[in-house]
């Protein structure tokens, strides 16, 4: 049995018994354990830092977890807003149920989660009519053309953003606006929503560069929040301690918080790239050449959503999802329903990428009467209004400076290997853009923070 065998034994042993690993108050800078475990700070209480966090607890480390916000979670945030319907801001769905690490922890919790399919799903022309029949065999062919283009681009040197790649489609399209807008509708429905770069910068190379699970996509019923809950069971978590400082070559690593300092043998280090992009939490000495050129060469996308309820539902009740041939690229492009999965007449609404960004800086009315323009143009105009509403704004949040990270032009798979390598056996990084195979999900953020543990282990 290996090192991780045997982890994923332990954990499951614990689990069963309802035992919750060994705690620490506080340590100090002298109180190293006698029996050599070492001393580890985990900085940041997303699914990347719990996961590693409680597999180093069980292990016997003295563990502490400083997270910035007064919530643990990060990236995965359930809302509590509507009391009869717990809603998912950050991610919703386990990508790919099948061999997904998180379908083995959702399993052992029995949490109740329930599939989302796009063979649900409804295309809506610019004019509000349903593509089918001629439309959808011309929208088909935009894809499978689009497809063609990027096959060749990722064939040719040198790399090039997606735009580029498909230029001469679009100049094809010149005198045929609606294959125009097919499109566009293309790009931002299937690449730039689900990788949250802009097609102006995504890397025909390597934009699709990360594994997938097979399976449905399932969504929890009582929000993701269920496995971040369950992770920092047992984990000492320190709320509100936002990271300013990490002075990491001395004989210890010391790591200034607003409110205090800590020191430690190791750190383990998840803070989103987007932060670290910014330089919000200052390195002393700075970090070698080579991961900050891994930190600026890879980027932060955005998504944004914006959950709509209404006294009832207007739309199909039986699909999940609505998509929208926008005039305008990206606006309100993919809609999921909560009618039919929750029975709830909620659509959420999603902005990705460019236009993710731009409405960060909009009011929530603005917002919403934007996403009724758009039901309008479908619908017609005596559609009722919404009652409620919850939006995210992931870019402007301080602690995450965006959604998840993409490869863009100038990016390689290798890149995240350097943003996941150790400093001097002190600093260890993890959080999902350091998993090169599945970046940008919380399957990959949870497996980094798994590898992660095992690399401390090891030293
Ligand atoms: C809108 C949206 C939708 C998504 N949808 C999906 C989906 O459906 N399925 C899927 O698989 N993935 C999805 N994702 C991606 C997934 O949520 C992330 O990949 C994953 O949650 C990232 O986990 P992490 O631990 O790497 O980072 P985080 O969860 O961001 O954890 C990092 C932690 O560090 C903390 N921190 C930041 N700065 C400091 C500081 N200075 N000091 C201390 N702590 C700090 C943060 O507060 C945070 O808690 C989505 C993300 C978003 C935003």
């Amino acid at each position: 049995m290996n090192k991780r065998e045997f982890l994923k034994l332990m954990s499951l042993i614990l689990l069963g018994s309802g035992a919750t690993g060994c705690r620490n108050e506080s340590y100090g800078g002298d109180d190293r354990d006698i029996k050599g475990n070492q001393r580890v700070l985990v900085i940041g209480a997303g699914l990347a830092g719990l996961a590693a966090a409680r597999e180093l607890t069980l292990s016997g480390h003295q563990v502490i977890v400083l997270e910035a916000r007064d919530r643990i979670g990060g990236r995965i945030w359930t809302s509590h807003q509507w009391p009869d319907l717990p809603l998912d801001l950050g991610a919703s769905w386990i990508h790919g149920t099948t061999s997904n690490p998180l379908t083995d922890l959702a399993d052992l919790l029995r949490t109740k989660r329930v599939s989302t399919s796009y063979e649900r799903s409804v295309v809506y022309n610019t004019n509000g009519e349903e593509i089918w029949g001629a439309k959808e065999a011309k929208l088909e062919s935009v894809r499978q053309q689009i497809s063609a283009a990027i096959r060749k681009a990722q064939n040719s040197d040198p790399d090039t953003s997606l735009r580029q790649a498909l230029a001469s489609l679009e100049s094809s399209y010149a005198d045929d606006s609606e294959a125009l807008r097919f499109l566009n509708f293309c790009v931002s429905g299937s690449i730039e929503q689900e990788y949250a770069g802009s097609a102006n910068r995504l890397s025909s190379h390597w934009y699709d560069n990360a594994k997938e699970f097979d399976g449905d996509d399932v969504l929890f019923e009582q929000g993701f929040e269920v496995l971040t809950e369950y992770l920092a069971q047992g984990t000492d978590v320190r709320l509100s301690q936002v990271v300013q400082e990490i002075a990491w070559q001395e004989s210890e690593v010391r790591v200034r918080t607003a409110h205090d300092e800590f020191l430690a043998d190791r750190v383990v280090i998840t803070l989103p790239l987007g932060v670290l992009q910014r330089g919000d939490v200052r390195f002393v000495p700075e970090l070698p050449e080579k991961k900050r050129n891994a930190i600026s060469n890879l980027s932060m996308g955005v998504l944004n959503k914006c959950y709509l309820r209404f006294e009832q539902a207007f739309w199909p009740e039986g699909i999940d999802w609505l998509e929208y041939v926008s005039a305008n690229h990206g606006q309100w492009t993919e809609w999921v329903s909560f009618q039919r999965t929750v029975n709830k007449p909620v659509l959420l609404g999603f902005n990705a990428a460019d236009r993710g960004s731009e409405i960060e800086a909009w009011s929530d009315e603005q917002l919403v009467a934007s996403a009724m323009e758009t039901l309008n143009a479908i619908f017609g105009p005596d559609i009722p209004q919404p009652i409620d509403w919850q939006i995210t704004r992931w870019a402007s949040d301080p602690f995450a400076r965006g959604s998840y990270s993409y490869n863009a032009i100038g990016s390689t798979p290798i890149i995240r290997d350097e943003l996941a390598s150790s400093l001097s056996g002190r600093l260890f990084f993890a959080g999902e853009a350091t998993n090169r195979t599945y970046f940008g999900t919380a399957h990959g953020a949870y497996l980094s923070g798994l590898r992660v543990s095992i690399d401390v282990l090891s030293t």
